[in-house]
C-alpha cells in the first residue's frame, strides 16, 4: 500500500529554470474569439486516428460526433462550434514531422447551436465506473498534460489492480505555461468535480494534488474551493519548484518517495496520474454534457504583444490566438508549440489548436537560441548529474550515435522523458534528445517490421499444415474409394454403388484441390 509522503522529497537531477509564467498571467483569462474556420484533425492523441463520419457539405452542431474512434487507444472528435463541413482531407498540423495529415474541415454559421451530446450523467456518484469510463471515451477525453493518451484508458486500471492514490498532477513545471495555473484559478469548482468523479470510477483509496510550491494563488483557490465542496479529502501537496518535477514518474516520487519500475506503470505501484485540465474536462462532459472541443491556452513569450491565457475551440488557427494577443512583436524568432524545453517548432501559425496544444510560445531569439554547433563529448558528466530519470544521457548519446539499438536498451532509453536538461547543461552542444528521439523511432520501426516478419511466418506454417491436412484427407478418401471398387461379393448393383461412391469421392477430392489452390491464390502465396 502507498502512502503519501509528509515532505514531499526534491525529484533527482532537474533544473531550476527562470519560471516566465508571470507574463501570460498578469492579463485575465478570457474566451477566443470564434473563428470562421476550424481545421479539425482527426489525430490528436495517442493512438489510432479517429474516423469521418461526416462528409463535406454536411451541416453539423456544436459537440455532435464528426469522427469516430476505431479503436481501444484513440479518442472521437467532436465538431467544436455549429456550421458545414466544407472538406475532410489532409491538411498541416502541428506535428514534429510537419506533414500533413486528416482533418475535417467546418465553416462556422457564427450560431454556436450545440447538439444534445448524451454525454451528462444525472447521478454521476452512484454510475456504475463502466459507465464513467464510456462518457469519457465518448466525449474524446484524452490526458491535457501534453501527452494526448485516451482518459478513459488509464480510468480502466483493470480488475487486478486496485488505486491506492489517484495523484492530480498540476505541477506544470516547463517555463513560461500557465494554463492550468489559469485553470485552477478560474474554474476551480469544474477541476474539483472532475477530481471527484475520477476518484468514484478509479475507486481510489486516496487523492492529491501535487502543484508546484512556486503557484500561491492556485493553492488558495483550491484550498477555498475544497472548503466550499465540504470535501476533507483530497490533499493538496505542494512540491519544490525544480524542472520537471511535473513528470508523471517524478511526480509521483517527490509524493510518495517510491519509484515506478523501469519500463513500468505507475499502476504498478497502484497510482493512477491525471493531469488537472484532464479532470476539468471530464466534469464538464459529465456534469454539462460538453465533449472536449475547447480548451485553455497560453500565448506568450517576448514575440507577443499581450501575453494571456485564451479558452479556445480545437480548430481554431494559432494565428487568430496571436492576433488576439496583440499580434507579434519585432522580437519573434520561433514559434513552439509547448515550451521552451519540451515543445515542438512550429512551420506556420496557421496550423490549428488541438486537444494537447497547452501554449503557444512566441520566442525571441534569447528565448530559443539557435542551435550552437555541437562538438565531441568530453565526458563530463553534467548531463547525468542532472537527468530526472537517474540515467546516463552520455551512454545513450554514445549508442544512439553508434546505432547499437540492442545495448542503449540496455540502459534504459525508454525511460527517458525527453525532458531536455542534460541537452540544456552539455558543454558540448550535443542535441542529445534528438538522438534519443531518433533512436526509439529506429527501434519501434525494427519492432514493426520484426512483427510483421512473424506474422508472415506464421502464415507459411499455417499453410504447410494446412496443405498437409488436406494432402492426407484426399489420399484417405481415394483409399476409400479404391476399397468400394474392389469390395468382394458384391452384385451386380452393389458394384454400381461401389462405382458411383468412387466418382463421388473422386469429384470431392477435385473440389478440395480446386479450393486449397484458390485458397493459396488468396494468401498472396507468403509462404
Ligand atoms: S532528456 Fe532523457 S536522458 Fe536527458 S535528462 Fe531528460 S530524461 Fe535524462
Ligand atoms: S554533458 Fe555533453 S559533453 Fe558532458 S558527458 Fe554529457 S554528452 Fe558528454
Amino acid at each position: 500500500m502507498i502512502t503519501l509522503l509528509e515532505q514531499p522529497k526534491r525529484i533527482p537531477g532537474g533544473l531550476h529554470l527562470e519560471a516566465n509564467k508571470r507574463q501570460s498571467l498578469e492579463r485575465p483569462l478570457r474566451q477566443a474569439r470564434l473563428p470562421a474556420r476550424l481545421t479539425v484533425p482527426l489525430s490528436q492523441h495517442i493512438g489510432e486516428a479517429a474516423e469521418p463520419v461526416v462528409s463535406k457539405g454536411d451541416r453539423v452542431l456544436k459537440g455532435q460526433l464528426i469522427a469516430r474512434s476505431p479503436d481501444y487507444i484513440s479518442a472521437p472528435v467532436h465538431a467544436p462550434t455549429s456550421g458545414t463541413v466544407i472538406d475532410v482531407g489532409d491538411y498541416p498540423v502541428p506535428h514534429p514531422s510537419g506533414l500533413s495529415a486528416g482533418c475535417i474541415v467546418i465553416e462556422a454559421d457564427g450560431e454556436d447551436r450545440a447538439a444534445d451530446t448524451g454525454l451528462k450523467m444525472e447521478a454521476v456518484f452512484e454510475a456504475e465506473p463502466a459507465d464513467i469510463r464510456q462518457r469519457v471515451r465518448d466525449a474524446g477525453i484524452v490526458g491535457l498534460g501534453g501527452a494526448g493518451f485516451p482518459t478513459s484508458v488509464k480510468l480502466n486500471p483493470g480488475p487486478e489492480h486496485s488505486v491506492d492514490l489517484l495523484l492530480i498532477n498540476a505541477a506544470e513545471c516547463e517555463p513560461y505555461i500557465s494554463c492550468d495555473e489559469a485553470l485552477m484559478c478560474h474554474h476551480t469548482s469544474e477541476v474539483i468535480d472532475g477530481i471527484r468523479i475520477i476518484r468514484h470510477a478509479l475507486n481510489a483509496r486516496q487523492v492529491a494534488i501535487g502543484v508546484e510550491d512556486n503557484m500561491p494563488d492556485a493553492i488558495r483557490c483550491l484550498q477555498r474551493g475544497l472548503e466550499q465542496a465540504g470535501e476533507q479529502d483530497i490533499r493538496i501537496v505542494p512540491v519544490p519548484t525544480i524542472y520537471p518535477a511535473g513528470g508523471e514518474k517524478q511526480l509521483i516520487y517527490a509524493l510518495t518517495g517510491e519509484e515506478v519500475p523501469s519500463q513500468g506503470l505507475p499502476i504498478d505501484l497502484g497510482v493512477v496520474c491525471h493531469n488537472v485540465g484532464t479532470a476539468a474536462a471530464v466534469a464538464r462532459a459529465l456534469l454539462h454534457g460538453e465533449p472536449l472541443i475547447s480548451r485553455i491556452v497560453t500565448v506568450t513569450g517576448a514575440g507577443v504583444s499581450e501575453p494571456c491565457n485564451l479558452e479556445v475551440r480545437i480548430g481554431t488557427p494559432m494565428s487568430e490566438l496571436i492576433e488576439q494577443c496583440g499580434g507579434y512583436t519585432g522580437e519573434v524568432s520561433q514559434l513552439l508549440m509547448g515550451g521552451p524545453m519540451m515543445g515542438i517548432a512550429l512551420v506556420s501559425d496557421g496550423l490549428p489548436v488541438i486537444k494537447t496544444t497547452n501554449c503557444l510560445l512566441a520566442a525571441s531569439r534569447a528565448e530559443a537560441p539557435p542551435p550552437a554547433p555541437a562538438h565531441p563529448c568530453i565526458r563530463c558528466s553534467a548531463c547525468s548529474e542532472v537527468c530526472p530519470a537517474m540515467l546516463l544521457p552520455q551512454q545513450l548519446y554514445w549508442y544512439a550515435h553508434a546505432r547499437n539499438f540492442d545495448k542503449i536498451q540496455d540502459y534504459k532509453l525508454f525511460d527517458c522523458i525527453e525532458c531536455g536538461c542534460c541537452a540544456l547543461v552539455c558543454p558540448s552542444h550535443i542535441p542529445l534528445v534528438q538522438y534519443y528521439r531518433f533512436a526509439k523511432t529506429e527501434i519501434w520501426a525494427q519492432e514493426r517490421e520484426r512483427r510483421k516478419a512473424d506474422l508472415a511466418r506464421q502464415r507459411h506454417e499455417f499453410r504447410l499444415q494446412r496443405l498437409e491436412r488436406e494432402k492426407k484427407a484426399l489420399e484417405e478418401r481415394r483409399a476409400r474409394a479404391r476399397k468400394a471398387l474392389k469390395k468382394p461379393g458384391g452384385g451386380k448393383d452393389d458394384g454400381k454403388k461401389a462405382e458411383i461412391a468412387a466418382a463421388l469421392e473422386r469429384v470431392k477430392a477435385r473440389k478440395a484441390d480446386a479450393a486449397a489452390e484458390t485458397q493459396d491464390g488468396n494468401t498472396g502465396g507468403n509462404g
